[in-house]
């Protein structure tokens, strides 16, 4: 067998393919061959399976044959982003040396990991990718994250008893494309997606330390806020090793380290995300039909990041929040002001990560005269914010530095030029410059040369030219090859004449060639020297690049409060929400000129804290409850909100569990997962938190259910504390209003016509008097026998009833229920109309015939079809 042969069996090139696979034997190996780039063996196999291409073999000599799967060189980009989907970490090997005889040459010249790409065309353009790195620590847990494409690099510390939730919070916002993980088996149990294992011993905290710090340039990491955080710097330290390791070109761009503290974030977990759809909509599956979506109106790729982070990250830090909301509120009073800055951005583009590609060394004369471009455009967008008088907008701009100075250098350096494209600018390197001169003088001589030699031998139809194989030559055609002089050394023969050659001319293509070596070195020379110029300044370009983006993500907050009438919301360190006249964002720009009917709520304060919200399927109680979790999240993102008016409290932490029925995950039990979620609500809301409960204890019967979310709701009420909104089915729920204190019912408002119900989606104080469960099923195209059986069916229960219960809910009749006096009883067939008997169906029939409208022949016909029934 091939795996057992020694390796002196071995034909060199699979020799030399093993050994590169042996550098890092977990990453799949693309090794160039020609124009593909082959995996061999196993790699081929799932390279076939996850990059979608076809399994063949290859023969490597007396070896035998091994599996194969080629990528076309040109294509890839493309397949390059598949297998990184699929989380696999992939190493290049390329040829080094020229073909020639003998075994080319091969390096493994980058190694790329779901996490650690730097590339553009592989990244998601308004997302950040993110390489996480987790390392638990005693009690507490590290978690460190970096963007390699924008310089990104953040730690974080979480300790306590909510640690392992907030990681899996924090691990839900930054849905990271790698993560890594010591590989003894601390972080086995942390759920991420794709989990890269890194020796332990990287996740040593000294070791880490002493890496960060020479790293950074620093002796302490006080300046960056971890130096007492040992396992947030073990978790940072680790993601050094990774990058030292597989894309060393990659360390530059960390710049900085960010300690920041989830204290200051309003927590949110994953199902609150989802249930909210922050980022994501549930129908869509896309941003479209999310808040993001309906926000973003950003103008760079940048802006888009920065809002997407902003959305998923509300704060709770309240002068932070009043200094957005200033800018904001700057930006909606001064449209013309948006206008001017929204067009400079557009030339700023996307800095953030153009930064990233020139640090990294890949930055072309093209890149350079970009960055020339962007930073020109940053010191109108700081001089409009100066001049608008608004004292908010002054001071953002007096945070950006326009970096000037990096501006002039580029200028200095690099210019677009019309005939040749982005090249280096003249003055910017004597060597250049002359080796410029040289060439031109040496071409300019050969322009010369065809007017020279005619004059010399009165040809007039001699030619100068140029071909790859013989370089440049001399033409004669054939009746003139007597006037050839002798000088003339021939070179090749063509259909109408002769070629030739002189040694001026020779001499003169031999320093046109050097010249263009020289000036290629030389340029790359003076690209190195820039690189390595602006690149002194990558930390302050990046500052003032976030800062660019954050203003482009607050202008885009600007513009949508102003387009949709949003007003500014007053914040407050307290646990009060109050929110008059208040809109759904994305389900009112969903109705398209129907108008959305506003509503207020308040919770907390001089109000009720908990509200139990009823009223009829479709009737507007998931949209309510929504609005009003949004509504808090936008203010604590520093927007505007929909509302007429709105004192917001600040929350802690925002909770949503939403009903079986709307959960989309399939999979293990969704009473279990429902269970699990609210049990986690109770466990970790705090008085300052906003609870929103659509349909708890949907998912089991309706006796435990409504045990449950009565005890769930006495829970909420008597010990969190925390500002709650419960929409119920149960209408038993609506009497606890009366012994709880903080309870207080509202309904969805809804007109009864006869058999039909019209929602006005108004809140109205008080219980739902009933649940029009029938009416809405008529709406939704029930058969009308089967709602009039449904509606028979429900007066017989009515009836049943001596001393009727709140009205009863028409659903899950089967299913025991709960009497006034708490005392189960069960409901026997005696309670249901039994299906009507055949006479019964026929004294029916008779009793709704018109006798008086009938003719002779109508009565006849009806007897017949009833005895046909019969
Ligand atoms: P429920 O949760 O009570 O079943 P939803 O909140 O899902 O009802 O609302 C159903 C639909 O009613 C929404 O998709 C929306 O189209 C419409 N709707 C809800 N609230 C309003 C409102 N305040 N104004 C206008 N239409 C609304």
């Amino acid at each position: 067998g091939r795996g057992r042969s020694g390796a002196s069996d071995l034909v060199p090139s699979r020799r030399q393919y093993l050994d590169l696979k042996a550098q890092h034997p977990h990453a799949i190996l693309l090794y160039r061959m020609g124009d593909f780039y082959e995996a061999f063996d196993d790699d081929a196999r799932v390279v076939a399976r996850d990059a979608r291409i076809t399994l063949t073999s290859r023969s490597f000599g007396r070896n035998g044959r091994v599996p194969m799967a080629g990528i076309p060189y040109h294509a890839l980009n493309h397949y390059l982003a598949r297998l990184l989907a699929h989380g696999h970490t992939i190493a290049i090997a390329e040829q080094v040396s020229e073909p020639g005889r003998g075994l080319v040459e091969r390096a493994i010249t980058r190694v790329l990991s779901p996490g650690t790409v730097g590339e553009a065309a592989l990244l998601p353009e308004g997302e950040n990718r993110y390489l996480a790195s987790i390392c638990p620590f005693g009690d507490r847990i590290g978690l460190a994250w970096a963007d390699v494409s924008t310089g990104e690099f953040a730690v974080t510390e979480l300790s306590g008893p909510r640690a392992r939730d907030q990681l899996a919070e924090e691990l839900a916002r930054l849905n990271p494309a790698e993560c890594l993980v010591p590989d003894d088996g601390r972080a086995d149990d942390v759920e991420v997606a794709h989990r890269t294992r890194m020796e332990h011993w990287r996740f040593e905290p000294e070791r880490a330390r002493a890496e960060l710090t020479r790293h950074l340039g620093v002796r302490s990491l006080v300046p960056f806020g971890c130096e007492d955080l040992p396992a947030a710097t073990a978790a940072a330290g680790a993601i050094l090793a990774y990058l030292e390791r597989t894309n060393p070109a990659l360390l530059p761009l960390l710049t900085g380290l960010r300690t920041e503290s989830i204290d200051g974030w309003v927590g949110l977990d994953a199902a609150t995300r989802r249930n909210l759809e922050l980022t994501r909509s549930l129908r869509t599956g896309g941003t479209r039909g999310s808040l993001l979506g309906m926000l973003d109106e950003t103008r760079t790729a940048m802006g888009a990041r920065t809002l997407r982070r902003l959305v998923g990250q509300p704060l709770r830090d309240l002068s932070e929040l009043q200094r957005r909301q200033a800018v904001v509120a700057g930006l909606v009073a001064r449209p013309t002001l948006r206008a001017a800055i929204t067009s400079s951005l557009g030339g700023v583009g996307d800095l953030e990560r153009l930064v990233g590609r020139v640090t990294q060394g890949l930055g072309t004369a093209r890149d350079f005269v970009t960055l020339g471009g962007a930073l020109r455009a940053i010191s109108p967008i700081l001089a409009s914010l100066r001049v608008s008088g608004d004292p908010a907008l002054a001071a953002f701009a007096d945070e950006i530095d326009p970096c000037t100075d990096v501006l002039t250098l580029v200028e200095a350096a690099v210019e677009d030029d019309p005939e040749d494209g982005a090249r280096i600018r003249a003055g910017f390197s004597p060597e250049l410059d002359a080796a410029r001169e040289g060439a031109m003088s040496t071409r300019r001589w050969l322009a010369g040369l065809e007017r020279r030699e005619r004059e010399r031998t009165g040809i007039k139809s001699l030619k100068v030219g140029y071909n790859k194989v013989f370089g440049y030559y001399i033409e004669v055609t054939r009746p003139n090859l007597a006037r050839v002089p002798g000088d003339y050394v021939r070179k090749q023969t063509v259909a109408t004449g002769e070629r030739y050659v002189t040694a001026a001319l020779k001499e003169a293509e031999a320093r046109i060639l050097a010249a263009d070596e020289e000036i290629a070195a030389l340029e790359r020379a003076a690209l190195a020297r820039l690189t390595r110029d602006v690149t002194a300044a990558t930390g302050r370009l990046l500052t003032a690049a976030n800062r660019l983006a954050l203003l482009d993500a607050l202008l885009s907050l600007a513009v949508v409060a102003d387009r949709g009438g949003w007003t500014r919301p007053v914040l407050e360190d307290s646990a009060t929400l109050e929110i008059i006249g208040g809109r759904h964002p994305v389900v009112e720009a969903s109705l398209e000129g129907e108008a959305f009917i506003a509503n207020d709520c308040r919770l907390g304060g001089e109000a009720p804290r908990v509200l139990v919200v009823t009223g009829p399927n479709m009737g507007g109680k998931s949209t309510y409850l929504r609005q009003v979790a949004l509504i808090v999240l936008l203010a604590q993102i520093g927007s505007f909100v929909p509302a007429e008016r709105a004192r917001i409290g600040l929350v802690d932490r925002i909770f949503t569990r939403v009903g079986a029925q709307d959960d989309l995950a399939g999979g293990s039990s969704t009473f279990m997962v429902e269970m699990l979620e609210t049990a986690t609500i109770l466990r970790q809301a705090t008085e300052r938190s906003l609870v929103i409960l659509d349909e708890v204890g949907r998912g089991t019967g309706t006796q435990d259910g409504l045990a449950i979310a009565q005890a769930v709701l006495e829970d909420l009420h008597d010990r969190v504390r925390a500002r709650t909104l419960f929409a119920t089915h149960y209408l038993e729920l609506t009497a606890l209003a009366e012994r709880l204190a903080d309870v207080a019912n509202v309904h969805l408002a809804a007109l009864e016509t006869d058999e039909r119900v019209i929602f006005l989606y108004a809140v109205r104080p008080g219980p739902a008097d009933r649940a029009y469960g029938i009416q809405v099923a008529r709406l939704a195209g029930l058969p009308p026998w089967v709602a009039d059986r449904a509606a028979s069916v429900l007066r017989g229960l009515t009836e049943m009833r001596s001393a009727p219960p709140p009205a009863p809910a028409e659903r899950e009749l089967s299913a025991p229920r709960v009497a006034e006096d708490g005392a189960p009883y069960q409901l026997t067939l005696d309670g249901f109309t039994p299906a009507p008997s055949e006479a019964e169906r026929l004294a029916r029939a008779l009793d709704s015939l018109d006798l008086t409208a009938l003719t002779p022949r109508e009565a006849l016909d009806w007897l017949f079809e009833q005895q046909a029934r019969l």
